[in-house]
């Protein structure tokens, strides 16, 4: 089973919403018309139940199955753009400098509006569809917020599902893996304090730079030594202040980084090697160091079954040949993670074929892919609530 006839029907009505989306981007939880234009879509198609400001500005349509009553799927998209300025020059560019679509959210968003619109005209299933709409994907932790609001109880959720365009993957291909398919992006701040001084005279100072210079060093024994070789772990040191100027050694350096793991073994080891390292090396040198180790959205973790249900309703879609069940995992990270820590469910790459990279400015969500993510939403609701 290809592309469904009335997904392909729906494809110049879902890109003119994408477009309308793309034109008008909003940032993290600030998206209240975004949410309104979904909210009104979904009033249109005849969803039977619309609760807006869920998780603030998130938004909820139910939509019940003509089989009667049943279990409930959540399919989730992502509504929120990024502070960036869009270079692309299309015809339906951002109108805002400075926010830009360049995740391709919007086409997130406009792909299961598409599928919400299929399944209130035809309802052959049985139990509830819930399409989650979300804020606050970018950094702002939105999934957890409607979480916080209720979302799983509310609406009785009992399995749940995503989906994210990927730059790279041909249009009309799908790849998705079982377990950690996107990696808990943890950040750290390292301050060390040492004893600042005139810098003809070391001796009468602790130089903190001389020790974060070492710790930069030294944080990578982490990636290449205390983990085992096979599973993955990356670290890197990505701000380092120190100083004012040529003759003085100063008081104080401060390291930023950031720390991805594809499991939460790695990650509880990641921190405990960060803590071990510094308190050692700043204590071999006298100083005193604090460290501010912030834990962000987990491991994405797809879960056995929901990832072969996934599979197979990309599979229905693209054909086997076409989805790729082993893919790499993405050491980015994915706020849908939270969704995963509360219910069953699994999370899907949409191939958008040779766009710019993610978050790049000359990036635009490719409009031909809309039909294959219309058409798996439906497959898979039909499939996982079939009659
Ligand atoms: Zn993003
Ligand atoms: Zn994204």
């Amino acid at each position: 089973m290809p592309i469904l006839n009335r997904a392909a029907e729906l494809q110049g009505e879902v890109t003119a919403w994408r477009r309308h989306l793309h034109e008008n981007p909003e940032i993290l939880y600030d998206v209240e018309g975004t949410a309104a234009f979904v909210a009104e879509k979904l009033a249109a198609f005849g969803v039977d139940e619309i609760v807006t400001g869920i998780g603030r500005t998130g938004v909820v349509g139910i939509i019940r199955g003509k089989g009667g009553d049943g279990r409930t799927i959540g399919l989730r998209a992502d509504m929120d753009a990024l502070p960036l300025t869009e270079l692309t020059g299309k015809d339906w560019a951002s109108h805002t400098p400075g926010r830009m679509h360049a995740c391709g959210h919007d086409g997130h968003t406009a792909m299961l509006l598409g599928a919400a619109k299929y399944l209130a005209e035809t309802r052959n299933f049985s139990g509830n569809v819930a399409v989650i709409f979300q804020p606050a994907e970018e950094g702002g932790a939105g999934a957890l917020a409607m979480i916080e609001d209720g979302l799983m109880e509310r609406f009785k959720v009992d399995e749940v599902y995503g989906m994210h365009n990927m730059p790279g993957i041909p249009v009309g291909q799908f790849a998705i893996r079982k377990g950690g398919i996107m990696a808990a992006p943890d950040r750290f701040t390292i301050t060390i304090t040492g004893r600042g001084g005139h810098a003809a005279q070391p001796h009468k100072t602790i130089d903190p730079i001389f020790i974060g210079a070492q710790l930069v060093g030294s944080l990578q024994a982490i990636a290449s030594r205390n983990s085992d070789p096979v599973r993955s772990v990356v670290l890197s040191v990505t701000r380092f202040d120190a100083g004012t100027t040529h003759n003085i050694i100063p008081d104080q350096a401060v390291l930023m980084g950031t720390v991805r793991t594809l499991s939460e073994e790695m990650r509880d080891l990641a921190e405990n090697r960060i803590r071990q390292i510094v308190h050692g090396l700043v204590g071999a040198h006298a100083a005193d160091a604090t460290i501010d180790y912030e834990r962000r959205c987990p491991v994405t973790v797809n879960h056995d079954q929901a990832t072969q249900h996934a599979a197979a309703a990309a599979t229905d879609v693209s054909g086997a040949a076409n989805v790729d069940t082993e893919v790499d995992p993405s050491m980015a990270g994915e706020d849908f993670a939270f969704m995963l820590k509360r219910r069953p469910g699994a999370f899907i790459f949409i191939g958008n074929g040779d766009t710019a990279g993610l978050h790049n400015p000359h990036y635009d969500f490719d409009d031909e892919a809309i039909a294959y993510g219309v058409s798996y939403w439906i497959r898979l609701a039909e499939q996982r609530l079939g009659q």
